[in-house]
């Protein structure tokens, strides 16, 4: 029955979305919903007769794409906990991905070493870098890593750091071939975001919070215009929560851009406050936001917090219309921030 809902609703929604193309000159959220390429093509025949403005958009991510590079993420490094050896592939799978960016000298690797309640842990972020066109930067940052305490169980964290992982891959092999024409966009693929032993102060946050100082340390801090945290974003039943402590100005932007993807529905019907990988930037005064969905899988007796941190989080809860969603929000926000 909710099925039956849901499918009907995603179908109006392709509708209302067709009808704007010929509206909105930036078009590029609306494509992608279409599958078929031959549909696609029909439909840019159609619009280039009657004379519409449309972007070539043959490299623009898809939640589809995205979802796949998870799964292809979550093959390569299933469980990624400091210092194993599905650790180092998640690295190596993340710079595998951006070798014309390190070959320009825009990959950094952060490496710092972390002082956790298990003794000394080498961490490490990076960070890729597509340079723009106006003074200031937008970054977009997600953790990668998977909890060092659920290393016994079977948990590959699809949805709590692999899909987002996916999501600022897919993102910047399209800013490669769409350099920024706006702020520059820097990625944050950061370490460390979960406890080591249990989440304290002390003990979560380890990359960003590194990286925070830094930045406020050397000016970066003042440079960047916007910092949007990706953290379990890919949720088949996808309810993106209003995060409290987020920079208020972002939150507006985050609510135009689902009003103008038409994503309203999943977008801040709830409200909270998350210790997530944002605080560490918001408290050097970077605008943040944290962009995250915390209701995750049913919630019942043994498991009351759903598939969080469980070896349920596992790639069939997610989906790739989900991805697309947020993706939609990440990329109407870029634009909707440049506008400011
Ligand atoms: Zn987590």
């Amino acid at each position: 029955m909710i099925e039956t809902i849901k499918t009907a609703r995603r179908s109006s929604k392709i509708v209302a979305r067709s009808n704007e193309m010929t509206i909105r000159p930036n078009g590029v959220v609306i494509l992608s919903e279409v599958k078929n390429p031959r549909i696609s093509l029909l439909l840019l025949l159609i619009l280039s007769l009657f004379g519409a403005n449309v972007p070539a958009r043959a490299q623009q991510p898809t939640g589809q794409a995205i979802y796949s590079l998870t799964q292809q993420f979550l093959l390569a490094a299933p469980k990624r906990f400091n210092a194993s050896p599905g650790h180092l592939a998640a690295e190596n799978f993340i710079k595998s991905h951006f070798r014309p960016e390190a070959a320009k000298g825009n990959l950094e690797t952060d490496q710092f070493i972390a002082n956790t309640p298990l003794g000394q842990q080498t961490m490490r972020n990076y960070i890729v870098r597509f340079p723009g066109k106006k003074d200031g930067v937008i970054v977009l940052a997600t953790h990668y890593e998977t909890n060092y305490p659920l290393k016994d169980i079977a948990f590959v964290g699809a949805n709590d750091g692999a899909c987002t992982t996916a999501l600022l891959i897919e993102l910047g092999q399209y800013f490669r071939t769409h350099p920024p024409q706006g702020y520059s966009i820097w990625l944050v693929f950061d370490d460390g975001e979960e406890a080591v032993q249990s989440w304290t102060e002390s003990d979560s946050l380890y990359g960003t919070r590194h990286l925070a100082a830094k930045w406020y340390a050397d000016g970066t801090a003042r440079r960047i215009k916007a910092l949007m945290i990706a953290d379990m974003i890919g949720d088949k039943d996808l309810n993106l929560l209003e995060e409290t402590q987020s920079t208020p100005w972002l939150r507006g932007v985050l609510r135009q851009a689902a009003i103008n993807t038409h994503h309203t529905a999943n977008v801040f019907k709830t409200q909270g406050a998350e210790e997530d990988d944002h605080l560490p930037f918001l408290q050097r005064g970077i605008p943040s936001i944290d962009v995250i969905d915390v209701d995750y899988g049913p919630h019942t007796f043994s498991t009351p917090d759903g598939y969080h941190h469980t070896a349920q989080d596992t790639l069939d809860k997610l989906s790739p219309h989900s991805l697309q969603i947020s993706l939609d929000l990440f990329m109407e926000s870029i634009r909707l921030i440049n506008q400011r």
